[in-house]
Order: structure tokens, then C-alpha cells, then sequence
């Protein structure tokens, strides 16, 4: 129940988002806002005691509170968006706290450089991890993470000298601020700020950036993103180390508060509070770390201080969870957004479905003529050289005893519309997945625009101006169809996840560039406001596979490589397809076009290879084809 419920919970809360009016469409960050009053008023009032009273203990708690929620913000961005859920990280934050700890007892060091240290030895802990780890996928990642608790805490014992084993290390002071020692409730407010810091800087990379997109992509459907020239590698291991940056971060902040720091400052069980704390929040969700960590932390405390409940606290607690999970799978910050839209959904829907839904026109009437503004975008790319947009020599792939490919040589002419075709299993989709650099050939060369194609490279081709589609759509169903096709300008852009922290000019720039772009290309295709708004996993089949070719034409190519496009259009979608792709051909772009039905490939290709068992059976125009006695035979004859 849960994952088909997150889903389209996630959806449905979606759909509406973008039509909203201002205070309604923000009601998650209402929410969190509204979350954070409320815990930093039960912190005055007090965990315990009243925060006049100046408890020690409840400043500690609150301070570590913020340190964990730090964590949390971090593990999201690994855990929720890239989808590796991580167990690890008590351990990198002790990393921090240990590297903090050891740089200003031994080394005489200031704490503030210490503390930026501890941060930087996690995030470098973390990068060899992330090339063992993340080729690992889901559980064994999770497992893995966890004998690296056992390993860190395994060396703390070990090394003696540099980490005082089991005593510790002692004597660690609060930083200095200018000439003013921090005592621990100017710490909560230097804390505090610096989770405001780095939330609205995650906001920002993720609702604004390529980057935030990427992440989803990698998790939802890994082939879309390298089709669009994300590199699921790089990406994955960037969500880490930012992850790891944090939690060393929080915990060489954290080193200074008790003083003394040992292997029982850092249990096991906290790495599993920072995940459960995700997943109370909204996993995946930017304010769901916020929300679920002062959840997770303010309602235990509280269930310990009713009388009633005390000798029950910890099931209660758990129930608690329990109940969470069941009602709330998309967590509480999805939870209240929902209620928001039950509650408020019928007007919002008023309000944005007037102007908003502009049914689909179809191309023909969506993309007039050939001054459309995606096909100007396409014109503006580098002028194509070379005869052949690819040429294949000896291609050979093999799944096992079967040969997929067998010594395949093809030439496709620059600026044409070329057919594949051949019968099922004759070795279409592996081509396409070859010359994409999905697959590694065994044998051959490819050769595309006059130059030799590395193969089995998917950002290499995306790079050489090779965009593809699928046989099966690969969507992200929970983003919507504008958000989808932004992804599809994702090798252009320039956006590092460095600068994507800040709203700077430039990442500005590309967003709204992208956005522009993307939306020229949906128009293109013959889709319109209403698909750009809604869930893509809402929109009918077809609208996926066109929305799927605008995505790739985003991108900018120089040759689209499709994959049985027309599969599932109903007849007058056909001839919107038909003039779609003779407006790509007309504007300068090589097709090539794996397709069975023989109709529309003798209507629109000017030039045809069939294959037959991954053997070239023939080739040449409609005429030759349609008349070749082996093609008859093999194909048509039945
Ligand atoms: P087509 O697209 O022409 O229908 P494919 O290229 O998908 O054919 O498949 C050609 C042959 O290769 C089929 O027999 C198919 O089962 C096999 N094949 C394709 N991809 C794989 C793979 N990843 N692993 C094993 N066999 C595969
Ligand atoms: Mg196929």
C-alpha cells in the first residue's frame, strides 16, 4: 500500500501545485514554518523545566536537536532524493567530531577551521566509500553503510594515541567570536541560523537547479537520466558528499558543546533516528528533515513528562510511528499538504483550471510553421559536417548465445528520416541502445557526424548531439511534464552544484533559459499548458511519448534516435507525428526511426534499413525495400 500511495499522493499534491495562488500554494513551508515556532516555543517553555531557568541540560538538547536536524538536512539529499538510504552516518558525524576534537586538543588549532576540517575529512571519508557503495543498489547499500558504523567506531577503539580509545578526548572549549567566548545559548542561535542557511541553500539547488531534477532522475528512471546526459555516477556521489560535508559538519559543531567527546557519544541508534526523522518529515521532501526531526525529537520528551504515560513512553512512542507510517506514508509535511489541498483543492482547481488548461491543439496547429520558436533553438546549434550523421562498421553485440547484432554495418544520411525496421527481436533496440552508448559493442566502430563515437559512453553521445527516446516512455511520474522536459536541457547547462547553492545571476539565467526552451519544445510537440502542469504519470501514454521526444529535443540534438514512437498514437495523433517529425528533419536534424508499422515508415522515411535476426536483410528507399524478394520473405511476406 505504501509505495502506490506515496506515489499518488505525491502526484495528486502535485497536479495542483504550480495553479495555486500564492499563500495556498505554499502550505508545506507554512507548515514547516509553522512547525519551527511551535517547537522553538515548547523550547521556552521548556523540555523539562522553563528555558529561563537556563538548564543546562535542556540547552544541550535543543543544540543537539538542531545538530541532528543539520544531519538530517544533509541525509535527505542521499537518502530521500538519490533514494540510497544511508544508516552510516552517526559515523561520518563522529568523523567531524573526532577530526574537530583531535585538531584543537593536539594541534592547537582555532575552533572554527577545526570545524570546517572535521567537515572536509568527512566529505573526503565519504568519496571512496561512495565508489564501493553506490554500485551497490538499495539494501546492500544500507547494509554496507552500517559496517562502516562498526569500522569507525572499530578505530576510535583502536587508535589509541590520536583518539583516547575509550576515555576520549577532553577539554574541548567553545568557539570564539571575536573576543566573545559562545556559551550554549548563543550556540543555539548560531546553529539555529545555520540551519535556516543551509535549508534555504538545498531549497534552492533542488526546487531551482538542474541538479534537483538529477537527483530524482538517477532514483525514478536511471535510463532517462543518462539519455539526458546525466552522468548517475557523478551525481550520486555529489549527493553524498554534500551529505557527508554536513554530517561532519554537525558533528564538529557538536564536539565543543559536552566538552569531551568518546565512542558512547555517538550511538548507533541516532543513525537511525536521522533516517526515521526523514521519513516522519517527508522523505524527499525539502522541509521534511525540519519537520521530522522536531517531531521525532519534542514528542518523546514530552510522552516522558505525563505522569500517566511515563512507564509507557517508549510504546506510545513507537504506536505513534506506527500510526505515522500507516496514515501518513508521504510523512507529515506531505500529510499537511494534502489536508491543505482537500481542504482548499476544489478552489485552487477553480482558479487555475480557466486560464490553465489550454487543451492539446496537436501539432499541426501548435507548431504552425517553420518559424517555431524550438525549431529556431534547433537551427542556432552547430552546423552538423559530414555526409553521414552515423555510420556503423562490423557492429556486433551478444546477450549470451544469442546475437543481438551481428556484424552490422548501416550508414544514415545527414538531415534524413531513417528507418530501422525489421521483425521483433531483430536486434532494433539494441542498435539504438548501441549508438546511444547504452550498450558496449563486442566488435565495431561507430562513427557519428565524421567522427569516431566512444562507445558504450551514454554522456559522450548525448555530448556528439545523439538524443534518444524509448520503447517503453521513461518519465518521471511524480515531476511535472514541464519539469520532465527541463530535464532534457540538462547537458546544456553550465550550473555546477556548487554555484546552485546561492541564487546567483547566472544560475538565474539558466533556469529561465531552460524553462523557456522546454516549453517551446512541449508546444512543438503539440502538448500545451495542461501538460506542463500535471504529473507526468497522469497524462495519457501518448502524452508521455510525445512529451518524451519533446524532453529529447530539448537537449538540442543533431540526431534523434526514436524508438517505435508512434506505438499507442491513435490515428489523428499519427499525422500530428508525421508533421512533427518532418518539421525536425526540415529544421536540420537527422532522424532515425525504429518502427513496425510499415505505413508510416513508407510515408514518412526517406531511406531504410532492415534487419532481420541483428543481419542487415536490406536497405534503400520504400520502393527497394517494399520490392526486395528477402524482405518479402522475411517480413512483409506474412
Ligand atoms: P527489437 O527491438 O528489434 O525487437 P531487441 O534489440 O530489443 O529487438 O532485441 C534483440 C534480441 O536481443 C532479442 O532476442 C532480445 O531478447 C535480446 N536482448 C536485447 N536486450 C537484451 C539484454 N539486455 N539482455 C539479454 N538479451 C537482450
Ligand atoms: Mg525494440
Amino acid at each position: 500500500m505504501a509505495a502506490s500511495n506515496i506515489a499518488r499522493m505525491r502526484q495528486w499534491g502535485r497536479t495542483f501545485r504550480p495553479t495555486a495562488p500564492g499563500l495556498l500554494s505554499n502550505a508545506h513551508w507554512l507548515a514547516g514554518a509553522a512547525f519551527l515556532v511551535l517547537g522553538i516555543l515548547w523550547l521556552r517553555t521548556g523540555i523539562g523545566g522553563s528555558w529561563s531557568s537556563d538548564s543546562r541540560q535542556n540547552l544541550y538538547l535543543a543544540n543537539l536537536m538542531l545538530l541532528y536536524m543539520l544531519v538530517a538536512l544533509g541525509l535527505n539529499v542521499i537518502s530521500g532524493y538519490v533514494g540510497a538510504a544511508s544508516i552510516g552516518h552517526i559515523a561520518l558525524f563522529a568523523i567531524g567530531a573526532y577530526t574537530e576534537a583531535i585538531l584543537t586538543t593536539d594541534y592547537g588549532w582555532h575552533v572554527w577551521p577545526a570545524v570546517l576540517a572535521g567537515a572536509v575529512v568527512a566529505m573526503v571519508a565519504s568519496l571512496p566509500l561512495g565508489l564501493i557503495l553506490l554500485r551497490l543498489s538499495g539494501w546492500y547499500f544500507s547494509v554496507v553503510t552500517l559496517l562502516l558504523v562498526v569500522v569507525v567506531s572499530d578505530l576510535i577503539l583502536q587508535q589509541k594515541e590520536l583518539t583516547g580509545g575509550g576515555a576520549g578526548v577532553f577539554g574541548l572549549t567553545m568557539p570564539y567570536i571575536g573576543n566573545h567566548q559562545l556559551d550554549s545559548r548563543d550556540y543555539l542561535y548560531f546553529i539555529g541560523g545555520l540551519n535556516v542557511v543551509v535549508f534555504l541553500m538545498l531549497r534552492y539547488l533542488i526546487d531551482c537547479t538542474r541538479w534537483g531534477k538529477a537527483f530524482i532522475a538517477v532514483r525514478q528512471a536511471e535510463p532517462a537520466a543518462r539519455a539526458v546526459g546525466i552522468h548517475p555516477f557523478v551525481v550520486q556521489e555529489s549527493a553524498l558528499m554534500i551529505s557527508a560535508f554536513l554530517a561532519g559538519l554537525a558533528g564538529a559543531l557538536f564536539a565543543p558543546l559536552p566538552g569531551i567527546i568518546n565512542p558512547d557519544s555517538f550511538p548507533i541508534l541516532d543513525s537511525i533516528f536521522f533516517l526515521l526523522a526523514i521519513l516522519a518529515g517527508g522523505m524527499g521532501t525539502v522541509p521534511g528533515p525540519v519537520v521530522g526531526t522536531l517531531a521525532l525529537y519534542i514528542v518523546p520528551q514530552w510522552l516522558n513528562r505525563q505522569q500517566a504515560l511515563k512507564d509507557y513512553s517508549f510504546l506510545v512512542y513507537g504506536l505513534l510511528l506506527l500510526l505515522l507510517v500507516i496514515f501518513l506514508p508521504e510523512g507529515i509535511s506531505g500529510g499537511v499538504r494534502r489536508l491543505w489541498y482537500q481542504l482548499f483543492g476544489r478552489w485552487m482547481k477553480q482558479d487555475g483550471g480557466g486560464a490553465g488548461s489550454i487543451a492539446a491543439t496537436g501539432a499541426a496547429s501548435a507548431a504552425p510553421g517553420t518559424d517555431h520558436q524550438a525549431l529556431q533553438y534547433l537551427r542556432q546549434g552547430p552546423a552538423a559536417s559530414g555526409d553521414f550523421a552515423l555510420e556503423t562498421v562490423g557492429l556486433s553485440k551478444q546477450f549470451g548465445d544469442l546475437v543481438a547484432l551481428d556484424d552490422l554495418s548501416v550508414q544514415v544520411r545527414r538531415g534524413t528520416i531513417h528507418a530501422i525496421i525489421g521483425p521483433n527481436g531483430s536486434g532494433k533496440t539494441t542498435l539504438l541502445n548501441v549508438v546511444s552508448g547504452f550498450y558496449r559493442p563486442d566488435r565495431g566502430s561507430m562513427k557519428c557526424f565524421g567522427r569516431t563515437l566512444p562507445p558504450g559512453r551514454a554522456s559522450r553521445s548525448i555530448r556528439r548531439g545523439v538524443a534518444r527516446t524509448f520503447q517503453v516512455p521513461q518519465m518521471l511520474p511524480a515531476l511535472t511534464g514541464l519539469e520532465n522536459v527541463m530535464l532534457g536541457c540538462h547537458s546544456g547547462g553550465k550550473v555546477t552544484m556548487v554555484d546552485g547553492l546561492l541564487p546567483l545571476p547566472h544560475v538565474r539565467r539558466e533556469r529561465r533559459r531552460f524553462e523557456a526552451r522546454a516549453r517551446a519544445c512541449i508546444e512543438l510537440v503539440g502538448l500545451g499548458e495542461k501538460e506542463m502542469r500535471a504529473a507526468c504519470g497522469q497524462l495519457p501514454f501518448a502524452h508521455q511519448r510525445l512529451l518524451e521526444i519533446a524532453r529529447a529535443v530539448a537537449g538540442e540534438p543533431r540526431m534523434l534516435l526514436l524508438d517505435e514512437p508512434a506505438s499507442g498514437l491513435h490515428p489523428d495523433e499519427v499525422r500530428q507525428f508525421i508533421t512533427l517529425i518532418r518539421l525536425l528533419r526540415d529544421s536540420g536534424m537527422t532522424i532515425v526511426l525504429v518502427e513496425h508499422n510499415f505505413a508510416l515508415v513508407g510515408e514518412l522515411s526517406d531511406s531504410i534499413t532492415v534487419l532481420d535476426a541483428g543481419m542487415l536483410l536490406a536497405e534503400g528507399d520504400i520502393h527497394a525495400v517494399r520490392h526486395d524478394p528477402k524482405v518479402i520473405e522475411a517480413y512483409l511476406g506474412a
